[in-house]
């Protein structure tokens, strides 16, 4: 789904959508085989028209089944996005607030450039990718108690106290 993100947030559009997890291959790169799950995602256009300054509001959520790295067991995770990204019209725009943000200056939102073939689900994706977290693990382990973690080596602190009495 392509939009004109500019003119899209100008007058005040939304779109949403459902898609099978899978459909976001790059999201899918770094998970487990056999998505099943569908994730559910809306973007809202919304501007200030003294100013001429324009947002896209992005919405989505869904399970994506992930691999505990704990016990190395998949399992499916909620993921949840709410996110609000401003647009500029050029490269040149982004690149000067990309310079306040390294002066610490910069927007709180991130920004990105408003192309007039702007990419909806691409932009969806971005976000699910973006709060999908690095290490997975269950709030707790299937199977309980032990957990086949790396095997158990004495803590370097323990180490050092042994070698004091010694
Ligand atoms: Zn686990």
């Amino acid at each position: 789904m392509v939009i004109d993100a500019i003119g899209f947030a100008r007058a005040g559009q939304a779109l949403d959508g459902v898609a099978r997890t899978d459909h976001f291959a790059r999201l899918c790169e770094a998970l487990p085989e056999s998505q099943d799950g569908e994730i559910r995602w809306r973007v809202q256009g919304r501007a200030d028209a003294p100013t001429g300054r324009a947002w896209l509001d992005v919405d989505a959520q869904g399970p994506v089944r992930v691999i505990c790295q704990r016990c190395l067991e998949p399992f499916s995770l909620p993921l949840r996005v709410s996110s609000t990204l401003g647009l500029v019209e050029t490269q040149a725009q982004l690149d000067a607030l990309d310079a306040l943000e390294a002066e610490g200056q910069g927007p709180e939102i991130e920004h990105l450039v408003a192309e007039q073939r702007f990419d909806v689900e691409g932009l969806v994706e971005d976000e699910l990718i973006l709060v999908l977290p690095y290490a997975p693990r269950h709030d707790v382990c299937p199977g309980g108690g032990d957990e086949p973690e790396s095997p158990r080596r004495p803590s370097p602190f323990a180490v050092l106290e042994r070698f004091g009495k010694d």
